[in-house]
């Protein structure tokens, strides 16, 4: 039954009015409102996948023995849909974030949601909410499935029923007064993933042990936090929620190679392929901590940007550890970052040609 699994649709009966999602999509902020429906279905070790369905957004009732509270069993994505010039819905590479889900969902002993069923439950979910897609700028509506292990039961083993989940929420955007570079903190006392965990995973545990590391950051008036390898402590991997680009005195540019320990973020390899088509020479290979800190000082490390979901492309203005700081050039970011920061919007926002085949349309 798992194979071809569809989604049913039951639409609300009680939508929000024109003018309550009207004044939410004038101001949507981020991660705060969410759409009138969700997607959503069960998985049982007796009988697979089943009960999809899209339907109105609302509490989940779970008992408080549910496996996820206690053994964080629970993996999800975030992509987005946009509206184009011509009013469609477009979603940006859906199939890349169904592969990843689905290598997430391995990792931590979850089921495999079909991929099939993935796009299946977005495109409806999308379908029927597409009024609540915002226009203009750079605003979104943002998808977030995700899935749970929804046993009730506290034996430790992988949950023998599972809750696929799909809700959306309008996302206005990221740099109202225009792109803002950040400032790095380099995490010297946590590390995010060790070698055989589950770095590359997409599950909420990492999250919550980048959260502590995050806040020093923002303690030392630092915006976000970039981790080390585990091991030697000498690697750049990634930041808490995006990957990293450099961009070097040759106008060559690197990103850390995908090392079994960071997420590989969609956005991460889209621009492998955009930087080549802008006629960069673009490398994937360890980068060391002195040769972003050295070279940030002598010049020879020219740009570096953070790139995600969320916020797309992200200049770097300076990076800060216990002892010191530096500055990546003038702090302001650089003409690489963008001019890839532009195509790769000027596709997802429909501007440009789609070369890669990246948008599909709802
Ligand atoms: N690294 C981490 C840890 C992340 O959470 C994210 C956001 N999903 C990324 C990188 C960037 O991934 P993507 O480009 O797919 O959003």
């Amino acid at each position: 039954m798992s194979a071809d699994l569809q989604f049913t649709v039951e639409p609300t009966t009680q939508p929000a009015s024109d003018d309550q999602r009207a004044a939410i999509l004038a101001n949507p902020g981020f991660g705060q409102y969410f759409s009138d429906h969700m997607a959503i279905a069960t998985w049982t070790k007796e009988n697979g996948w089943h009960d999809a369905k899209i339907t109105a957004f609302g509490p989940l009732e779970l008992s408080p023995a549910t496996a996820v509270f206690h053994y964080a069993q629970t993996i999800f994505e975030g992509m987005k849909a946009y509206r184009h010039p011509d009013d469609s819905i477009q979603m940006f590479r859906p199939e890349a974030n169904a592969a990843r889900f689905a290598k997430s969902a391995r990792r931590l002993a979850l089921p495999e949601l079909p991929e099939e069923a993935f796009l299946d439950s977005l495109r409806k979910l999308v379908e029927l909410d597409r009024a609540w897609v915002p226009g203009g700028g750079e605003t979104s509506l943002y998808l977030r499935p995700f899935m749970f292990g929804s046993d009730p039961f506290l034996g430790v083993r992988p949950s023998a029923q599972v809750t696929y989940c799909v809700i959306t929420s309008p996302a206005g955007s990221y740099f109202p007064g225009g792109v803002k570079p950040v400032r790095i903190w380099l995490s010297e006392d946590y590390t995010r993933a060790a070698p055989g965990g589950t770095g590359a995973a997409k599950t909420g545990g990492n999250y919550a042990s980048s959260l502590l590391a995050q806040a020093e950051a923002i303690e030392q008036g630092c915006d976000q936090v970039a981790f080390l390898d585990a091991v030697e402590k000498k690697w750049v991997e990634e930041l808490g929620g995006m990957n990293l680009y450099f961009v070097l005195d040759d106008n060559s540019v690197v990103t850390p190679e995908l090392s079994g320990t960071i997420l590989e973020g969609v956005t991460r390899d889209s621009i492998l392929k955009l930087v080549t088509d802008l006629g960069y020479h673009v490398t994937e290979r360890k980068i060391s901590i002195d040769e972003w800190r050295d070279g940030a000082a002598s010049g020879k490390v020219r740009e570096v940007f953070a790139c995600g979901t969320a916020a797309v492309i992200t200049p770097v203005a300076s990076l800060k550890w216990h002892s010191g700081e530096v500055q990546v050039a003038d702090g302001n970011g650089g003409p690489v970052t963008a001019a890839v920061r532009n195509a790769l919007l000027d596709v997802q926002y429909g501007r440009a040609a789609d070369p890669h085949g990246w948008m599909t349309k709802i």
